[in-house]
């Protein structure tokens, strides 16, 4: 595949750019991930709460690639209304196995650390069980704060492989991705292309744009991956998949990468992780 690699921690390799499937109807879901494997991605970001994991599991088993070729990641949908235990823990696990058709997934991730619980903990202890035995041959967190992965350090024997948050020009995170970097924690970027709202028309990235006779998203889409950022674009329109993964024939220089970090505004687009309460 065109697409590089990067090694996590525990030495399983991921693709630096995969193919996110928030908001797509199961219905639809497997003629987009079909779309996203011809043209050459071979990693798909689903999670439980998404209810198109069924879909995703198609367009898999349809596609003839081989298992090992591709890197499925899912999440856990902890519910603050639900004590979790390991049992329910790996009830949720089963169940988004089976939905997928798979007999293991790639990477394993708690889908948000939940306001006011601290039952991430016993999630990830249960998650150290499905890395051991393979079953998820990676774990990891997703909207962790650095308090949160600090008590995951220290509380748990799990080191999460990814931390996958909300990142993108508006939202550069360079307070997690320095804590990342120090603990090795590859960075995951969650709506990349600032779901494709006014990011897409700044005139900063428009003019890089231009400049590189490219899209505004993959100059964006660019600025990530030069960054080290792990990114997993949406789209369910076929040309605009195959744009999106087209971005690995240029380079922004340093001029282009300091006029986006001016675009650094702490504009968050999803919920804020001290705050939410997953139902
Ligand atoms: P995104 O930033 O990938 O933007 C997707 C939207 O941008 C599309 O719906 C479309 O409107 C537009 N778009 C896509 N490609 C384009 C192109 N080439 N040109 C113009 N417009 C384009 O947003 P996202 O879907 O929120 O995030 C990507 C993935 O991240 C999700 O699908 C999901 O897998 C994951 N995610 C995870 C969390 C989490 O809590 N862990 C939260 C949100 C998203």
């Amino acid at each position: 595949s065109k697409v590089p690699s990067i090694i996590l921690g525990n030495g399983v390799r991921m693709p630096q750019l995969g193919f996110g499937v928030w908001q797509v109807p199961d219905a639809e879901a497997a003629a987009a991930v079909t779309t996203a494997l011809e043209a050459g991605y071979r990693s798909i970001d689903t999670a439980a709460v998404y209810a198109n994991e069924e879909g995703t599991g198609k367009a898999l088993a349809a596609s003839g690639i081989a298992r090992d070729e591709l890197f499925v990641t899912t999440k856990l949908w902890n519910k603050v209304s639900e004590t979790w235990t390991r049992d329910s823990v790996l009830r949720e696990f089963d169940a988004s196995l089976s939905k997928l058709g798979l007999d293991y997934v790639d990477l394993y991730l708690i889908h948000w650390p939940a306001a006011g619980s601290d039952d991430y903990l016993t999630i990830l202890r249960t998650f150290a069980e499905l890395a051991e035995s393979g079953r998820a041959k990676a774990v990891g967190v997703s909207n962790f704060h650095p308090a949160h992965l600090q008590r995951v350090l220290t509380e748990t024997p799990v080191v999460p492989a990814v931390n996958q948050i909300e990142l993108h020009p508006n939202l550069a995170q360079g307070e997690l991705r320095a804590f990342h970097e120090r603990h090795n924690i590859a960075t995951e970027a969650w709506s990349p292309l600032g779901q494709g709202k006014g990011l897409l028309t700044d005139p900063t990235i428009t003019a890089v744009a231009g400049k590189h006779g490219r899209t505004p998203a993959q100059v964006v889409l660019r600025w990530h991956l030069q960054l080290g950022n792990v990114v997993i674009p949406k789209s369910v329109t076929p040309d605009r998949i195959r744009e999106n993964i087209d971005v690995f024939d240029f380079e922004l220089d340093a001029e282009d990468l300091r006029a986006i970090a001016a675009l650094d505004n702490g504009t968050r687009l999803g919920p804020d992780p001290e705050t939410f309460e997953p139902s």
